[in-house]
């Protein structure tokens, strides 16, 4: 197994297409990483320029302490897993399960004379491994629960299934890491789910280094040991799911992440009296010490104050709470059974998203001017 490292990775695909900028990545030896970002924001080519088909631009890949900068896709010890699961349709699952280690350690007859001519020793083992193809096949097979799909064709295969094969042909292979490029897409959600899980189990039971790349942040956030969230092609923010979430770097990874994303509200900090308070035309919210930004202002000063939407707290028309933060008009509730979204328009900040668990149980939720905006802030009480 392996450690990953791109250091200054660059790729362009003409002037005007810089796919990815200088990219530093370390990824842990059995680490499950996780490669996240809206579509065209570079992530298929790093997977594809770690695996060896496509080439850097400028800087270096290192797999397992090995420069493989220009080293060929088959001599860099990786399997790499497509969203179209890339199966040969004219082979069984046997044969796109063995197909790898049958190249590895078989050959014609003459480059086997070859070989044993050369190095007898090595021959012999190759030859051991070559028969052993089965046996493997069979065993990671069982693993993956489609034993009795190997004499199928992927034609003759569910979505499901075949992804199944895809994985499995990768496991087979022992690979000193695995490369995912959004193997779950093609699959409906429940599937999703499912497969989701018995990956994050997989990588328990295989401690394989794995990258995985994704637009879909649920993913991301459940299936990463680390999450790297790129835009742009430039990497924005690295770390574990919870501290990406609750820190983001910067406004791009707080509106990304979560659904929907960070509410991101312009205003001032004002100090009064020791005191720190976010003032907006509809809001008044005082920071908690630990909410402060880093560099405490002096006078009032513009900043961007991000709430999770979860953190938004609704009080009824007629509380006195509202008082203490500010108030707002639902433009458009969507529930989803057990949880709505609610789009509410603060005075002068246009619309913003909140969350609201369990929607059915507040009665009047949807009265134009019933509806207020509370502390985003955990430590505040509204
Ligand atoms: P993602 O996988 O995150 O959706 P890609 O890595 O596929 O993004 O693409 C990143 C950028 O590089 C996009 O702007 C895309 O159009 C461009 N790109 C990808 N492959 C090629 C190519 N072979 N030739 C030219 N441009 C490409
Ligand atoms: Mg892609």
């Amino acid at each position: 197994m392996a450690k990953v490292v791109l250091n200054q990775v660059d790729k362009r695909f003409s002037d005007s297409i810089a796919a990815v900028s200088e990219l530093n990545l370390e990824v842990a030896d059995r680490e499950f990483l996780v490669l996240v970002g809206p579509s065209g924001c570079g992530k298929t080519t790093t997977l594809r320029m770690i695996a060896g088909l496509e080439e850097v631009s400028s800087g270096q890949i290192a797999i397992g302490g090995r420069d493989v900068t220009h080293v060929s896709p088959k001599d860099r010890d990786i399997a790499m897993v497509f969203q179209n699961y890339a199966l040969y349709p004219h082979m069984t699952v046997r044969r796109n399960m063995a197909f790898g280690l049958r190249l590895r350690y078989g050959g014609n007859f003459v480059s086997r004379l070859w070989r044993r001519w050369r190095d007898a020793e090595n021959a012999a083992k190759r030859e051991e491994q070559y028969r052993q193809i089965p046996e493997k096949v069979d065993q990671v097979a069982d693993t993956l629960g489609i034993r009795k799909l190997l004499d199928r064709y992927p034609r003759e295969l569910s979505g499901g299934e075949r992804q199944r094969v895809a994985l499995g042909r990768a496991i087979v292979r022992e690979p000193a890491a695995f490369l995912f490029d959004e193997p779950l897409s093609n699959l409906d959600a429940k599937l999703r789910v499912e497969m989701r899980r018995e990956l994050k189990e997989l990588h328990r039971r295989l401690g394989a280094t794995m990258i995985y790349v994704t637009h879909d942040q649920v993913e991301a956030m459940t299936l990463g040991d680390r999450i790297a969230v790129m835009d742009k092609g430039v990497l924005q923010q690295v770390g574990p799911p919870g501290e990406v979430y609750h820190k983001p770097a910067n406004r791009f990874v707080a509106s990304f992440l979560g659904t929907p994303g960070m509410n991101l509200l312009e205003g001032e900090l004002v100090e009064e009296n020791g005191r720190f308070q976010f003032r907006s035309s509809g809001l008044q919210l005082d920071i908690a010490a630990n909410q402060r930004p880093q560099q405490e202002p002096s006078g009032a000063r513009q900043v961007v104050l991000g709430v999770r939407p979860e953190d938004i707290l609704f009080a009824e028309a007629s509380s006195a709470d509202w008082l203490a933060a500010g108030h707002g008009q639902v433009e458009l509730i969507e529930s989803l059974g057990d949880v709505g979204f609610v789009h509410i328009r603060l005075p002068g900040d246009g619309v913003n998203d909140a969350v609201l668990p369990r929607l059915t149980a507040k009665a009047g939720i949807d009265s134009a001017d019933g509806m207020f905006l509370g502390s985003g802030l955990k430590e505040q009480t509204v």
